[in-house]
C-alpha cells in the first residue's frame, strides 16, 4: 500500500480539484497556491522526482497535460513550469510533479 499523498490523489483516494486527466497523468490545483493559477501535473505511476528514470513517453504525457492545463486555465499570456528535485530545490512531496504557475506577471526571478 503506497503511503504517498500524490499516489492517493492519482488514485482518487483523496480529493483534489482535477484540471486534466488521462491514463498516464493527472493535473490538479495546488493546495497552497503561489500564483492565481497554480496547478500540479504528476505521472500516475510513482517516480520520486524528475531524475528518477522517468520514461520519455511519460515526459511526453506530462508536456501534453501542461498544454491542456494552459488551455483550461486561459494562460495565453504566459506561464511558468517548475519541477523541484531534492533538498537543495526544496522538494517537499517525493512524487515527481511539475508546477504550472500563471494568471499574473510573474516577473523575472524564479524565486
Ligand atoms: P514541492 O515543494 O515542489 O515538493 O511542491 C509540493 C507542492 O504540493 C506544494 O506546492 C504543496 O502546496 C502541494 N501539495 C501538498 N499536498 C497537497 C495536496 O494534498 N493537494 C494539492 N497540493 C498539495
Amino acid at each position: 500500500m503506497c503511503d504517498c499523498i500524490f499516489c492517493k490523489i492519482a488514485n482518487h483516494e483523496i480529493p483534489s480539484t482535477v484540471v486534466y486527466e488521462d491514463d498516464q497523468v493527472i493535473a490538479f490545483d495546488d493546495l497552497n497556491p503561489q500564483a492565481p493559477v497554480h496547478t500540479l501535473v504528476i505521472p500516475k505511476k510513482h517516480y520520486s522526482d524528475i531524475a528518477d528514470n522517468v520514461p520519455a513517453e511519460t515526459m511526453g504525457a506530462m508536456a501534453h497535460a501542461i498544454q491542456e492545463v494552459a488551455k483550461a486555465k486561459g494562460l495565453e499570456d504566459g506561464f511558468r513550469v517548475i519541477s523541484n528535485k531534492g533538498v537543495n530545490a526544496g522538494q517537499t512531496v517525493m512524487h515527481f510533479h511539475m508546477h504550472i504557475l500563471g494568471g499574473k506577471n510573474l516577473g523575472e526571478n524564479l524565486i
